[in-house]
This record gives C-alpha cells, structure tokens and sequence, in this order.
C-alpha cells in the first residue's frame, strides 16, 4: 500500500501551551497527547515519540516494544526530574506493512478507519468513563459530558511497567485511516468526522478541515489530526503481498542487471585501459597501418584505432614476403617504436626482395647477342 498523509496540529483557543505531539515518518505514525504540570506534557509527548521514531527507525522490537521503551524513557525522566515529575503521554500508533496496518496504543487519542463512508473507531479510551460504559454504569451519550471523562486509566510514562493494546487492520485500497487526539474528539462529533472525512478526499486539507471543525466548537484542548490515505497502485486487483513479492523480484532483477553491467563497464574499461598500451602493425584498406590497440573486437566494442597510415606500402606488395600471413590478423608490438621497426623491416624486406628479383629480367635480357 502506499500511503498518501495529512497532518494538522493546532494549540486551539483555550490552553496556552502545545502538549500534543505527532509523527509521520513513512511506514510510522504516531499521534501523542502529554500531560502532568507546567512543563510536563510537552516534554513527555516529545520524549516518547522521539523514542518510538529512533527504536522504529533502528527495527528495534515490535510497535508495543517501542510503547514501552517509550514508557521507560518517560518514567525515567520524570522519576529523576521534579520539574516534570509525574509527567506521561498517550500514544496511538499504526505502523503500515504492506497491506496491512499494525496499531499500539496508551490513552484516550484515538485511531478510526473510514471505510467505504462508514466511520469505525480502531481503539479503546483507557479513561474512568469508558470503563464506567463498559460496566454498564452510563451510556456512550453520558461518557461524552462526563465532567470525569478525561480521566485516564492508562498513561504513558506514569509507572514501570505498561500494558499496551495491540491490534491489526487489514488494508483496502481507498481506506483512510484517521490518528487524532481528544483535542478533536472532544469538540466534534463521530458524525461530523465522518461528514468532512467522507467529503474531502485531499488528506492534507481533510486533516485542516478536522482541526478547523474543532476550533470552531471551541477548541479548549491542543487539536491533533493524522490522515493516512491507502492507495493499491497495482493496477490488476491481485492481492497486495503478491504485488509486493512482484516489486521485490523486479528490485531483485534490476540490482542484478545493474551489477552485471557494472561488471561489464569495468571489464570494458580494464580491457580498453590495457588496449591503450598495446600497439600492432595490420592493413587498413589497401595499405599498411600502425593501430594502438589490440586487433579484437569484444561484444562489437573495437579494442584499437590508427595511428599511422603507411599509404607507400601497399599491403599487396608485401604478399612474398613471410610476414603475409600474420598481417591481416595484426603483428603485436609492445611499443610504437616496435611498431614502426616492424613495418621498417618490411620495407626493408621488400626492397631487398626486389633488388633480387630485379636484376633477373636484367639477366635474361643479357644474354642476347
Ligand atoms: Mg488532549
């Protein structure tokens, strides 16, 4: 799947301090809502996505891990420092892998996914309301004005040890995945998310929309929006793992290739590098030539070119002579100057051989008379 973002993060109209924090880092996203004193809530959102985003970087442990080394570095922090002593975040997160979306999370932010325009909420609050309306003892309606409701009951960095909730949502393409914290639940309803959610396919202006909307109903908390688009790019409606086995092999095949014609160049390089030093006497047209180079030709690259055409030696005058045999082939030299002695000596050769030859028509003409 690959993923489309948006991201929005507003202070609101209240409060005069951000304690909310996001990260989108592809595959990772992480939004997270601080909380604890003066200077405590900034500190721990930030403390705890910086940890995630490391460990995720590094493929440290698996998403809930990382929530937990999140809450040791948070508890750490805030057992050793009295100006944030008691400091904690929530953190939902959602990791994409293929075609699917892996959840962690601590807290009353929220992960929703808005599927074919139906709004479905992915996690639970760990507040004192929600676990009232799990008991049975107020309804849904009552939790959302329950003087109480932002109570939590699990928190970020607040003891040792943390339990996070775990889960897995398989991926369509087309889905739109929404991170936010309760600065925006608080303030707009499930039916107004889904209303802009369903009406604003840009996810970038969807998330602007979504913090607008709840600045609009007052804003009395930080407001922070993340929305993931889906998108399956494969044009056939194959299953995404497969595809995604496709884009491996093709990867696999290019890095191949790419090796195989770096292997090639190098060797094209070496051989031409070694070609530049080798010299040898061959015919060029009608005539003999020195060439620089090696008298072969590999994959169609030609190994040599010329660097003295002899035109007053015609390579047909040289076919008496011993060297005929091996001139077409090239006769190798280690040097230019060997190169030239060689073709010297032909000319020599050939006109000792026509001074020998020469005075026989001499003599058979000499014996007239
Ligand atoms: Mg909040």
């Amino acid at each position: 799947m690959r993923i489309e973002t948006g991201a929005a993060m507003d202070i609101g109209r209240v409060r005069e301090k951000n304690d909310d924090g996001y990260l989108v880092d592809d595959p990772l996203y992480v939004v997270a809502d601080g909380m604890g004193g003066a200077r405590g809530g900034d500190v721990a959102s930030r403390l705890a996505l910086d940890t995630v985003a490391r460990l995720a970087r590094e493929g440290k442990g698996t998403l809930a891990d990382q929530l937990r080394a999140a809450n040791e570095a948070v508890f750490s922090r805030s057992s050793k420092d009295e100006a944030v002593r008691g400091m904690g975040t929530t953190v939902t997160a959602a990791r994409v892998e293929l075609d699917e979306v892996q959840l962690a999370h601590v807290g009353d932010s929220r992960a929703y996914l808005f599927r074919a325009g139906d709004l479905r909420l992915l996690t639970e609050d760990h507040t004192l309301v929600h676990s009232m309306v799990k008991r049975g003892e107020i309804t849904r309606a009552e939790a959302e004005v329950h003087p109480h409701r932002s109570v939590l009951t699990r928190v970020v960095g607040t003891a040792p040890d943390l339990d996070v909730d775990e889960s897995t949502v398989a991926l369509l393409d087309g889905d739109r995945l929404l991170l936010c914290t309760d600065g925006l639940t608080s303030m707009v309803t499930e039916d107004q998310i889904e209303a802009i959610l369903g009406s604003e396919p840009d996810p970038q202006k969807a998330a602007d929309r979504l913090t607008r909307a709840a600045n609009r109903a007052g804003g009395v908390d930080n407001i922070t929006v993340v929305v993931l688009d889906a998108h399956d790019d494969g044009s056939a409606p194959e299953p995404a793992p497969r595809s995604a086995g496709v884009r491996r092999k093709a990867l696999r095949w290019l890095v191949r290739r790419g090796i195989a014609a770096l292997v090639l160049a190098v060797l094209l390089v070496g051989v031409r590098v070694y070609a530049d030093r080798q010299w040898y006497v061959g015919v060029r047209g009608t005539h003999v030539a020195i060439y620089q180079g090696i008298p072969a030709t590999v994959l169609g690259f030609h190994f040599s070119h010329v660097a003295e055409e002899r035109s007053d030696l015609p390579a047909a005058s040289l076919q008496a002579l011993p060297v005929w045999s091996d001139l077409p082939g090239g006769i190798t030299a280690d040097s230019r100057e060997e190169a030239e002695q060689i073709v010297a000596q032909m000319r020599a050769d050939l006109l000792a051989q026509r001074k020998t030859v020469a005075p026989q028509p001499k003599v058979s003409e000499s014996p007239s008379p």
